[in-house]
């Protein structure tokens, strides 16, 4: 299972880049995208996904 950030609706602000505990969130031509081999939906690391956690858009980082 995975997390992915809907293109359309990122506006890039790059919160959410640094609050993976996995690493598995970069920037692809201007905007953000979730690895999903290495997105684990933040599981052992936090109760809930630290990216829709932060991301100031609603809906734009969701389950894949
Ligand atoms: S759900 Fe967690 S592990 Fe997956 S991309 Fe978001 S912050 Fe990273
Ligand atoms: S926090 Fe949301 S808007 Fe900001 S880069 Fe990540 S997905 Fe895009």
């Amino acid at each position: 299972m995975a997390y992915k950030i809907v293109a359309s609706q990122c506006t890039a602000c790059g919160a959410c880049e640094f609050e993976c505990p996995n690493a598995a969130i970069s920037t692809k031509r201007g905007t953000y995208v979730i690895s999903p081999t290495l997105c684990t939906e933040c599981e052992s690391h936090f109760p809930a996904p630290q990216c829709a956690a932060v991301c100031p858009v609603a809906d734009t980082c969701i389950p894949a």
